[in-house]
């Protein structure tokens, strides 16, 4: 049956409502305390000390876990010094068979690890059970396969592991950091000690578990929980050979000056500020869907996140009204709920910073559109936000916001899309939508970012180089160029 004009005009208008879908959380086991995963068992703190994560959306305690001191940080680095005389001769076909299993069992325990995640961060349970978790299995499934291919992956050299590997991890993305920095680490014949963070240690310690039932050797893997002082415990302790570090510039910057002239390896994924770039020969709805993802994804907890929109100013005006409509739409809440596209913000402290900018964009004279939204009483959230008539020099077009809020601005040329996209001290990623596949070349190779992508935006693979130029840090993760920050090429 045909219908009339008006009535799909009512149609595209219609918000829907959906009934809860909640996903069971009766099959997941989350310990009231954990300890530290040191030697291939869980081990008491010897700082005796703990502290709280919450379930953000709750504000519950979920668990308390250990906060791990100066003895406890040097058992572990000991324990993985000990455990790489013979892991980096074991036959490199065997430690790919640990990583496939370790692969294998996090596909096993998908549906807890995911649902853990979600309780411990505030993010969808439908991405960390589309997105995080998978892409986590296939990191590990996908380095297992260089293990024993080093030669070819650095032809006519010969790869030597550095040794023991201290990592240090942020919270938007908990398994899958901890899985960009550990396989490529073992693959490569590496030990490590990883911290995760402070507000989302739970699926870390899922790791743990998982590690024992792979019978992986002990003081291959090791995972010390705390803030930010065990964190800096962990990358300035003598025998740890190179660091691995993602989270803020502010921090990368004095790690960076903490272990200048230690002659250790140091690899910085840090911020972003990208650019998501729309041509008028773009397709527009799709465009829409892709300026959604690449902002909202994770309630913009994504150092990648397109989160300055560059539209051309002859499509603004169309492009902003659909952009819009779709953010009416967007369900925010339960993150448990599988229809639930926003989640919690991860944290009060979070929380506060994206409101202080939110704050700032208001005075600084731009425009806040935020659609009707109705916000859980306990918790942390933020409701779906863009700004429009905003000058480049707002603080809200400069900093790292880290929440669901898009500053746009327009452009008339490409050139000055150029311009205006490199116009920033980070350079991590961004996004060109445009029907001409020369334009994107072209643009493509005039962006100062790691990533560019085309026609679509958040697009993750293992089998793809990541990282950043500028203040967005240096060295790559992923692909085989993941490979060289932990080898020394003879
Ligand atoms: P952060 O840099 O303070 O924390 C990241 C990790 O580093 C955590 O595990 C933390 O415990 C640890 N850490 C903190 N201080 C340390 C130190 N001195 N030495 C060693 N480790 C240390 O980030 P945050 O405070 O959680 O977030 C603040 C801002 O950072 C965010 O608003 C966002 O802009 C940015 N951020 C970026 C990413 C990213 O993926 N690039 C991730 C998280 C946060
Ligand atoms: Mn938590």
């Amino acid at each position: 049956m045909a219908i009339t004009k008006k009535q799909s005009a009512e149609l595209a208008t219609q918000v829907f409502e959906y009934a809860p879908a909640p996903e069971a959380i009766d099959h997941v086991k989350i310990a009231s305390r954990y300890g530290l995963f040191i030697d291939g068992r869980m081990v008491d703190a010897h700082s005796k000390k703990r502290f709280p994560t919450i379930n953000p959306a709750t504000e519950k305690t979920l668990s308390e876990v250990a906060e791990a001191d100066e003895v406890d940080v040097d058992r572990a680095v000991k324990a993985a010094s000990k455990a790489f005389e013979s892991w980096s001769h074991l036959s490199a076909s065997r430690r790919a068979r640990y990583l496939f299993r370790i692969s294998r069992l996090i596909q096993e325990r998908s549906r807890e690890l995911a649902v853990v995640e979600t309780m411990d961060g505030g993010k969808p349970i439908k991405e960390s059970r589309d997105v995080d978790i998978p892409l986590s299995a296939a990191h590990f499934f996908y380095y297992a396969g260089w293990a024993d291919k080093l030669e070819w992956a650095f032809p006519n050299r010969k790869p030597r592991p550095l040794g023991v590997a201290g990592q240090v991890i942020p919270w938007n993305f908990p398994l899958l950091m901890l899985a960009w920095k550990i396989a490529p680490a073992l693959a490569a014949g590496n030990t490590v000690v990883l911290k995760p963070a402070e507000t989302t240690p739970l699926s870390a310690m899922v790791f743990a578990e998982i590690c024992m039932q792979a019978d992986l050797p002990p003081g291959v893997v090791n995972i010390v929980t705390g803030a930010g002082k065990t964190g800096s415990l962990v990358v300035s302790h003598p025998a740890v050979k190179k660091v691995a570090f993602t989270g803020s510039t502010e921090v990368g910057k004095l790690i960076q000056r903490s272990i200048a002239g230690s002659g250790k390896k140091l690899t910085l994924e840090l911020g972003g500020k990208a650019a998501n770039i729309v041509f008028e020969d773009a397709p527009l709805d799709q465009a829409v869907e892709g300026i959604v993802n690449g902002i909202y994804f994770n309630q913009g907890h994504v150092c990648c996140a397109g989160s300055r929109l560059l539209v051309q100013e002859s499509i603004a005006e169309p492009l902003l009204e659909k952009l819009k409509r779709r953010l009416s739409t967007l369900r925010l809440g339960d993150p448990l709920d599988k229809n639930t596209d926003i989640g919690a913000i991860n944290s009060r402290a979070q929380l506060e910073k994206i409101q202080g900018l939110v704050e700032s964009g208001v005075e600084e004279g731009a425009e806040l559109y935020q659609p009707p939204c109705v916000l859980p009483e306990r918790g942390f959230w933020f409701p779906p936000s863009l700004f429009t008539n905003v000058s480049q020099s707002y603080r809200i077009a400069r900093e790292e916001i880290f929440g669901p809020v898009l500053s746009v601005l327009t452009f008339r040329t490409p050139n000055e899309a150029v311009e205006k996209a490199n116009n920033t001290p980070y350079g991590l990623s961004a996004g060109v939508w445009t029907d001409k596949g020369s334009r994107i070349l072209w643009m493509a190779e005039r962006m100062r970012a790691g990533v560019v992508w085309a026609n679509t935006f958040n697009r993750f693979d293992p089998t793809s180089p990541f990282g950043g130029y500028k203040e967005s840090g240096y060295g790559r993760e992923g692909g085989v160029h993941g490979l060289l920050p932990y080898v020394e090429l003879h």
